[in-house]
């Protein structure tokens, strides 16, 4: 007997196409995945490439709520889907870095958004990021943005042989991105930038 599958985000029963043994399942109907509309582009900020997959759409918006506040952990292997063996071949030899978030919010979730997202990568995760201050009004204008790009800091020395993805879940502004990347930047040669998904040029 075969059971039938039902979307993880809307509930809706899965249509298997005709090959879709061949391919890897994904956890949602293709009426969500066509409304995530994956792009995987890059933008430029302040020089620094930085590479997403997603734009920050109101339907984007509203799953990513779902899972982190909901919270809604099985989520976590939606935003990824069948992606996720292309990002595993490209990020092969790369270590990552995570954005943090205040603790007060981790421990409200009890997880790790980011973390529980790029998991199924198999990536090892290189070293914690600490913050400074855990409130910092976010990027409202250019002070508080250049305070919150020095919100960061490490406690382990960097290894500058290391390949490292640095990943943050939205991108905004980007300060607290190339924050981090501000403390990698000068000791390592290989660091790539991923944000799942990009809220759009127009608040650059
Ligand atoms: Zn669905």
């Amino acid at each position: 007997m075969l059971m039938s599958r039902h979307c993880l985000y809307c509930d809706k029963v899965i249509d298997e196409l005709p090959l879709s043994f061949m391919l890897e399942d994904d956890p949602l109907c293709t009426e969500c995945r066509k409304s995530l509309k994956a792009k995987w582009r890059h933008i430029y900020i302040q020089g620094c490439k930085i590479y997403y997959l997603y734009d920050y759409s109101s339907f984007f918006k509203d799953m990513l709520l779902q899972y982190k506040e909901g919270p809604d952990e099985a989520l976590k292997i939606a935003f990824l889907g069948f992606y996720k063996e292309y990002f595993r071949l490209l990020f092969k030899f790369y270590d990552i870095v995570y954005v943090p978030s205040t603790v007060t919010k981790s421990k409200m979730r009890g997880f790790l958004p980011m973390e529980e997202i790029m998991k199924p990568l198999g990536a090892q995760k290189y070293a914690e990021v600490y913050l400074y201050e855990e409130r910092i009004q976010s990027g409202k204008n250019y002070k508080e943005r250049q305070k919150m790009r020095s919100n960061y800091y490490l406690k382990k020395k960097i290894d500058p042989r290391k390949r490292l993805m640095i990943v943050d879940d939205v991108l905004t502004t980007g300060s607290s991105l190339l924050g981090v990347y501000d403390l990698f930047k000068d000791k390592c040669r290989h660091i790539l930038l991923f944000c799942l998904a990009n809220v759009g040029e127009k608040t650059k």
